[in-house]
């Protein structure tokens, strides 16, 4: 009889580790959007729209011959917060077309502000940074370079870092990993944060499944609880992805430099050092 239960405790065991990384099949996006295109007449029209509170850039491509050299002409749109916007083009072709869409946020034309933000994490507390600036393990990419890792546990409360506007919110997957599939698909829970006064983008990645306080749209303050800090995606340990973007020439955006308040300097983070969040001033303690 025992022996029966021992076996049933190792099956429930494993059983429990292989739904721990069970990987996702499905696809979650951050936010999604309006766009169409149709003929009319000698015309091609697209219509696009853009829900959020931030600028939108959206660009268009087509592996046909004569819509190719069309939507060279435009490459990419700019569309500002919340607006809509209507193409229309000569194009005396009829055919089926195949067109792809693809966003990035930002403008490029809007000047990056430098500014000081808060922790992403409570007033008050304190933690532990696990990969800084340039980490091997999985800051090496124009996109994650300056980003921070902080030892936040599953179900820490994660605080806007300054006051904005969710445009990208994730909560579906459950699990995580740190196999290469994990490295290689993104399948993490985070929030996008706009920050209009600054222009720069804020994220906050791993969050637990269902673990986000906000919605697209929400404005939010600096140090509002905005949701709880786990493991979904590639990760091998619980802890909270912090990263700021701004708009880049080169594609979507690229993660930048930061100071927090207090004076601390992002590039001078250390595996190890331990940093506070003191009523929305924060400070290094080596
Ligand atoms: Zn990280």
């Amino acid at each position: 009889m025992q022996r029966l239960i021992y076996t049933i405790g190792i099956t429930a065991l494993m059983m429990g580790c292989s739904l721990m990384n069970k990987f996702p099949s499905e696809n979650y996006y951050q936010f999604s959007y309006y766009r169409n295109y149709y003929q009319q007449n000698d015309s091609l029209i697209f219509e696009i729209q853009n829900p959020l509170k931030c600028p939108l850039r959206v660009s268009i491509s087509s592996k046909d011959k004569e819509l190719k050299q069309l939507v060279n002409l435009f490459d990419t749109i700019t569309l500002k917060e919340n607006s809509d916007t209507l193409l229309k083009f000569y194009f005396p072709f009829e055919k089926d077309l195949e067109i792809n869409f693809r966003s990035v946020f930002g403008s490029l034309n809007k000047e990056i502000k430098k500014v000081t933000i808060a922790f992403p994490f409570c007033e008050g507390k304190t933690h532990k940074i696990l990969q800084g600036y340039n980490g091997r393990y999985s800051h090496s990419t124009n996109y994650s370079r300056y980003a921070l890792d902080f030892d936040l546990k599953v179900n820490d409360t994660i605080c806007s870092a300054d006051e904005g506007f969710v445009v990208g919110v994730i909560e579906d997957y459950k699990y995580g990993g740190s196999s290469k599939k994990w490295k290689n698909n993104d399948k993490s829970n985070f929030i996008t944060i706009y920050h209009p006064h600054s222009g720069l983008f804020t994220q906050y990645v791993h969050l637990i499944h269902k673990g986000s306080f906000v919605k697209i749209g929400d404005k939010v303050r600096r140090g509002q609880a905005i949701g709880l800090s786990g493991t979904t995606g590639f990760t091998s340990v619980e802890h909270l992805h912090f990263n700021v973007l701004k708009p880049s020439y080169s594609g979507g955006l690229v993660s930048t430099e930061i100071e927090f308040c207090g004076g601390s300097l992002g590039k001078n983070l250390k595996y190890k050092d331990t940093v506070k969040n003191v009523q929305k001033e924060s400070t290094i303690t080596k």
